[in-house]
């Protein structure tokens, strides 16, 4: 059995960091629970946002203190002060696990520098969530997150991940949602396989799995599919015949700097690989 009345908290002043549902509150671990409400301090990204999960469980945070991406440095001193009093706090962030495209990671890093102990209380995360999904069997997956928000530096860095062999799996706003897949399918290649993975645990959860060059167009089939939040999964690239992986990473580096031409040639003159077998590589990439 369980023992549900021993304290969650370790023995040494320490910092957990707690992950939090993505939409659904059943989502919310005993062990999470029980840390926000055994710690001394409740460091939270959105103090109101986090008050409500806190309320919803009937959980009276002892304090309640506000880090977020513009304060992280200044609230690392504070959170080190409380450690040094011998308090244990918990870091949490508005939905999922801490650190993961959110703040917490420059917090964690000044604590464990610090020479306190960092724990992680496990749970929801959007890209995990979408990547159990997805079916991946083999190849591993990578996790890219947020693209550049402007168009060029977005195009730049999906040309960098053209060759990649993992699955790439990304976060995206709805309002850019549409014009990223539109972008995907032009640098990735519109024949890949891409999962949508929208407001997942939520009411409307939807997974989605369609070829990379129909989804702008399930975009806009549909003003519902625009609404919420997404993690879209796209499938690794194809090995490139007699291509090995490190000819296109070269290639791919070059193509963001060179004509096609000129980077196939050097790419093949730097690796040995075939110039014709990456021309064509580099051609099917644009196409
Ligand atoms: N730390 C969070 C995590 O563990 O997933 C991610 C925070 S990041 C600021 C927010 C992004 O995560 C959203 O823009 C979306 O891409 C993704 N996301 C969060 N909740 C989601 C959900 N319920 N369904 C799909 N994607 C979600």
């Amino acid at each position: 059995m369980i023992d549900f009345d021993s304290s969650p908290l370790m023995d040494m002043p320490s910092l957990y960091v707690v992950a939090t549902p993505l939409g659904n509150l059943r989502d919310l671990s005993a062990r999470a629970r029980d840390t926000l409400a055994a710690v001394d301090v409740v460091a939270a990204e959105d103090t109101r946002h986090s008050q409500k999960l806190l309320d919803a469980f009937g959980i009276r945070a002892q304090r309640l203190m506000a880090v977020h991406q513009h304060n992280e440095q200044q609230t690392a001193g504070q959170i080190i002060e409380c450690l040094a009093r011998g308090q244990h706090v918990a870091l949490m962030t508005d939905a999922g696990t801490p650190a993961i495209s959110d703040p917490g990671a420059r917090l964690v890093a000044r604590v464990r520098e610090a020479g306190y102990a960092v724990s992680p209380v496990p749970g929801a995360c959007a890209a995990v969530a979408a990547v159990s999904v997805a079916g991946i069997v083999e190849g591993g997956f990578r996790f890219i997150g947020f693209l550049p928000a402007k168009s060029t530096a977005r195009r730049t860095a999906l040309l960098s991940l053209a060759g990649e062999r993992e699955a790439l799996v990304f976060y995206e706003a709805p309002h850019r949602v549409a014009e990223c897949v539109a972008d995907m399918a032009a640098f990735l290649g519109g024949g890949r396989e891409i999962l949508i993975a929208r407001e997942l645990t939520k009411l409307h959860e939807e997974i989605a799995v369609m070829p990379l060059v129909e989804a702008e167009a399930w975009f806009a089939a549909d003003a519902h599919h625009m609404r919420g939040e997404f993690v879209l999964v796209v499938r690794g690239a194809d090995a490139p015949d007699g291509l090995d992986v490190e000819a296109v990473r070269v290639l791919n580096l070059l193509l963001d700097e060179l004509p096609l031409g000129t980077a196939a040639r050097l790419a093949a003159e730097i690796t040995g690989a075939s110039r014709k077998g990456l021309y064509a590589h580099a051609l099917a990439q644009r196409q």
